[in-house]
C-alpha cells in the first residue's frame, strides 16, 4: 500500500483496487468491474439479505431494467427528483422509439403498474417483495467506488398495505431487520429522519441510516421511506375492502446498495489493507504453510487441516502457491482482510500445534491441534464482536454536541446541534456552515435553544459533509 489511512481519500481509492475488489479501468465514468474477490463479498451480503428478508416473509422478484417514459411520468414529485439523473434509451436499432425508455434509477415506476394488476382484494395484502439488481444514475459529480457510481448494485424492498398504520408497522420491522444486518456487516450507524427538503421524491417521510467514515464525512447506507398513498393514487393500486369499498394501498420501501461494502472498507481497514468481518468474509481462515524444510509433510498436514476446517463449515483457503514466500503471502492476505491466518511449519508439527494470527489486532496465538477448531470458531466470533465495538467507539468520537455555528464550521466530523425544525432555520444552518443537515435522530434529545432563532426545542440536527 502506497497510502496510509491518515490520507483517507487516497487510501480508499487505492485499497479497493489493490485488494482485488474492483478494476476501475472500464472506459465509462462511474462504472467499475467487480473482480472475483469483491463480488464474492457482495454476494455474501446479498445472500444474507435473501435469508433475512425471507425470514420476514418478503419474496424475491426480478423486474426489467427498462421503464417506459409514460410510466415514469405518473408521479410528479418523483419525476422532478430524478429527471436530471436518468439515462435514456431513445433508439431501437436505427429507429427512434415512439415511447422513450429509461434505465431504472430505482424501480417504483417499473413495479407499480404491475402492483395495480396484482393487487385485487385485502387478501392480497400485505404484498412484500424485493429485488437485487443494478440501477443507473447519470452522476455528474466526481465518482467513487461503491459510494457514488453511475451503475449501482442495489437492493430494494417494496411493500403494500391496507392502512397507513400497517405501513408504519412495516417501517418498524425494517428497522428491526436493519439492526441484524448492521451486526452481520459490523457497521456502526445512527438512524435519522430526513429533513423535509431532503426526503425521497414522492415520500411522505424518509428515514436514513447514516454511518461516519474516518474522513468525518457521513455516508447514507440504507433508507426507509413511507409513501402513504402518494404512489398508489397515480398508479391506481387499489384493493377491495371487507366492506365492499375500494381503497388505495399504503406503501413503503427499504433501499440499500454497494455503499455497504464501501462502509466496511472505509471503517474497518487499516494501513495494511482491508479487514473483512468474519460473518461475510469469503475466506475466514487462510492457511500459509511455512515450507523451508520438510515441504512434503507440511503440505500434507496443511491439506488435512483445510479438510478438517471445511468439515466444521469454516470458510478456509490453503495458499499452496509455490513461487511466493510466506512473507509475501502474509502481506497479500492482510491486504485482502482475511480475519485469521493459520501458519504451520515443521516445528509446529513437532509440537502438535498451529499458529493463529488475528487480522484485527495482529495478535499471535499458539494452539494445540486438539483444540484448534474450537479456538478458531471462538476467535472468529470475537473478531466480529471486537470490530463492532471498536467501530462504534470510533464513530462516537466523530459525533460532537455543539451549540454554535462557529463550532459546526470547525468540526470536521458530525455536529449535533439544536434546531427548531423550521425550513428557514435549517437552510440558514446549511448556508452558514457550508454543510448539510443529514437528519434528526428519531428519539428527541434534551431541551436546548435553536442555534439560529433561539427558540426552545428538543429537536437535534446532525450537521456534516455527506458523501
Ligand atoms: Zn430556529
Amino acid at each position: 500500500m502506497e497510502f496510509t489511512k491518515d490520507n483517507f481519500s487516497e487510501w480508499y481509492n487505492e485499497v479497493v483496487e489493490s485488494a482485488g475488489l474492483v478494476d476501475k479501468r472500464y472506459p465509462v465514468k462511474g462504472m467499475h468491474i467487480w473482480r472475483p474477490y469483491g463480488w464474492k463479498i457482495m454476494q455474501n451480503i446479498d445472500n444474507y439479505f435473501r435469508e433475512i428478508f425471507g425470514e420476514y416473509k418478503h419474496e424475491e422478484v426480478n423486474f426489467p431494467l427498462l421503464v417506459p417514459e409514460t410510466e415514469f411520468k405518473k408521479e410528479a414529485e418523483h419525476i422532478r427528483g430524478f429527471e436530471d439523473e436518468v439515462f435514456w434509451v431513445t433508439h431501437g436499432g436505427l429507429d427512434e422509439l415512439d415511447v422513450k425508455l429509461l434505465l431504472r434509477p430505482t424501480s417504483e415506476t417499473a413495479m407499480y403498474p404491475m402492483f395495480s394488476l396484482w393487487i385485487r382484494s385485502h387478501a392480497d395484502l400485505p404484498l412484500k417483495i424485493f429485488q437485487i439488481v443494478n440501477i443507473f444514475r447519470y452522476e455528474t459529480k466526481q465518482t467513487r467506488t461503491f459510494i457514488r457510481m453511475r451503475e449501482v448494485h442495489f437492493f430494494e424492498a417494496h411493500t403494500a398495505h391496507k392502512t397507513f398504520e400497517e405501513a408504519e408497522e412495516q417501517i418498524k420491522e425494517d428497522i428491526e431487520i436493519w439492526k441484524k444486518i448492521a451486526r452481520k456487516l459490523a457497521i456502526p450507524y445512527r438512524i435519522v429522519k430526513k429533513a423535509d427538503w431532503d426526503k425521497f421524491p414522492g415520500a411522505i417521510y424518509s428515514l436514513g441510516v447514516e454511518t461516519v467514515m474516518p474522513s468525518g464525512r457521513t455516508l447514507q447506507i440504507a433508507t426507509f421511506h413511507q409513501y402513504g398513498q402518494n404512489f398508489s393514487k397515480p398508479y391506481d393500486i387499489k384493493y377491495l375492502k371487507e366492506d365492499g369499498e375500494h381503497e388505495y394501498v399504503h406503501q413503503t420501501t427499504f433501499g440499500m446498495s454497494e455503499r455497504l461494502l464501501g462502509a466496511i472498507v472505509g471503517i474497518h481497514g487499516d494501513d495494511r489493507g482491508l479487514i473483512i468481518p468474519p460473518e461475510i468474509a469469503p475466506i475466514q481462515v487462510v492457511i500459509v504453510p511455512i515450507v523451508t524444510k520438510k515441504k512434503k509433510e507440511v503440505l500434507k498436514e496443511s491439506k488435512k487441516i483445510r479438510d478438517e476446517l471445511r468439515e466444521s463449515e469454516i470458510k478456509v483457503h490453503l495458499d499452496d502457491r509455490d513461487n511466493y514466500t510466506p512473507g509475501y503471502k502474509f502481506y497479500d492476505w492482510e491486504l485482502r482482510g482475511v480475519p485469521l491466518r493459520l501458519e504451520l511449519g515443521p516445528k509446529d508439527m513437532e509440537k502438535g500445534q498451529v499458529v493463529l494470527v488475528r487480522r484485527d489486532t495482529r495478535e499471535k496465538i499458539f494452539v494445540s491441534r486438539e483444540e484448534y477448531v474450537e479456538k478458531i470458531k471462538s476467535l472468529l466470533s470475537e473478531i466480529q464482536e471486537n470490530m463492532i465495538v471498536k467501530a462504534e467507539e470510533e464513530m462516537k468520537k466523530r459525533i460532537r454536541e455543539v451549540d454554535s455555528i462557529e463550532e459546526i464550521k470547525e468540526n470536521d466530523g458530525v455536529s449535533a446541534v439544536h434546531w427548531c425544525g423550521s425550513d428557514e432555520c435549517g437552510h440558514k444552518i446549511e448556508e452558514l456552515t457550508e454543510k448539510k443537515i443529514i437528519g434528526s435522530p428519531i428519539n428527541s434529545g434534551e431541551k436546548g435553544k435553536c442555534v439560529i432563532c433561539g427558540k426552545e426545542t428538543e429537536k437535534i440536527a446532525y450537521v456534516a459533509k455527506p458523501y
